[in-house]
């Protein structure tokens, strides 16, 4: 923890953006903003100018009032800057240029299959970013940085991707220091999850909660904790492997090195291997829900089984955080309110705080573009995030 005392310049800019921070969040009146933070209104009028005057804030429309003058609303100018976002998965890599809204202004998808190593990958993305640059016309000054996302581990301190698996060609690359050579602005890594529980956080559900996860259900589990309206990373920033909690001390070996992992049981190849013991020809899990959804009882068991076993990891986390909700996203995003009735009542009929309030299971709000929106989220959450 930092103890260190704190200075004037130091109060100034955690107010700036405190006070931005609720406005990106919902558009506010400068009374709301006073009520929120405890600052005077003549405080807030200072910053709240400030950040008119740097084009970050804009009056917008006024709000409901009973009586007297109607409040002005103060809201976020999405233009006033860019984030950029770089998303490489084990089969694409996708670049786009995010505004403060969280809206996609351009994408593009980069193909590195002629890349021999990472270094030639680099240099093949950093010629993607300087031609989106220009064919967007985005002015450098209005440019947060870049944010990266890829499959973990990886070192989000000195930006490396460490050892993911099927991920060879970026094995213990210092990708951040590479890229930081050609671009030297802020640049940052996150694993794909924590980055997708960034951009449910600012922009989907997580605005109406503030402990939540966001679990990835597709080749492996991830997930990306928001403790507190902030991304909980752990001691070194591997933390929210709920894809490698035990839920079977006597199960099969996991690549991890753990015993009967979440993941083992419940990841998308584990759940197809079950299917093809049914219909050898099955190669989705859309084509399960679709067989589920027909009446196929044979079909639907493995739903069924799907969701106790997500359950019994979702508890682990809820018992252990008491988080208020779970959104899930990636394959298990199809057709998701065939699992979602069953994994909300096994979730619900097994957590310790049960009796006392419900925990809200949710399919993702930010379904298109999310790899991209995930990725510029990281340096959007850098230039808001309270420290
Ligand atoms: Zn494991």
């Amino acid at each position: 923890m930092n103890n260190s005392a704190r200075n004037s310049a130091y109060t100034k800019s955690y107010n700036r953006k405190l006070i931005t921070g609720i406005i990106h969040r919902e558009p506010v009146s400068r009374a709301e903003l006073a009520r929120k933070t405890g600052l005077t209104r003549a405080a807030v009028s200072i910053i709240v100018d400030e950040l008119i005057s740097d084009g970050f804030v804009v009056e917008k429309g006024v709000a409901e009032a009973e009586l007297g003058r109607k409040p002005v609303l103060l809201d976020i100018n999405p233009e006033s800057c860019y984030a950029l976002g770089l998303n490489i998965s084990r089969d694409k890599c996708s670049l786009g240029i995010v505004n403060l809204k969280g809206e996609l202004k351009a994408r593009k998808e980069i193909d590195l299959s002629s890349a021999a190593d990472a270094g030639e990958a680099l240099k093949i993305i950093s010629e993607e970013i300087k031609r989106m640059h220009l064919e967007t016309g985005t002015a450098p000054k209005k440019l947060l940085g870049l944010g990266i996302s890829t499959p973990g581990p990886v070192d989000v301190f000195s930006g490396t991707i460490i050892n993911p698996p099927n991920f060879d060609m970026w094995k213990n690359v210092n990708i951040v220091g590479e890229l930081k050579k050609e671009f030297p602005c802020n640049i940052l890594l996150e694993n794909n999850s924590a980055a997708l529980a960034l951009a449910e956080k600012y922009y989907g559900l997580g605005k109406k909660f503030s402990n939540f996860i966001l679990m990835v259900v597709d080749t492996g589990i991830g997930s990306g904790i928001v403790i507190n309206d902030k991304l909980y990373r752990g001691f070194g920033g591997f933390g929210g492997e709920i894809g490698h909690t035990s839920i079977n001390v006597n199960g099969d070996l996991c690549s991890c090195g753990n015993v009967g992992c979440l993941e083992v049981y419940a990841s998308m190849p584990a759940v197809l291997k079950k299917a093809k013991r049914i219909e050898p020809g099955i190669s989705s899990w859309n084509e399960i829900v679709d067989r589920a959804e027909a009446g196929d009882t044979r079909f639907l068991e493995i739903v069924e089984e799907e969701a106790r076993y997500l359950s019994a990891g979702i508890v682990n986390v809820v018992n252990i955080l008491e988080i208020e909700a779970v959104v899930l996203t990636g394959d298990i995003f199809y057709k998701h309110g065939i699992i979602m009735d069953s994994l909300s009542r096994y979730v619900n009929e097994r957590a310790m705080t049960r009796k006392v309030h419900r925990v809200g299971l949710y399919a993702s709000e930010i379904a298109k573009n999310a790899d991209i929106i995930g990725a510029a989220t990281i340096v959007i959450d850098d230039f808001i995030r309270l420290y």
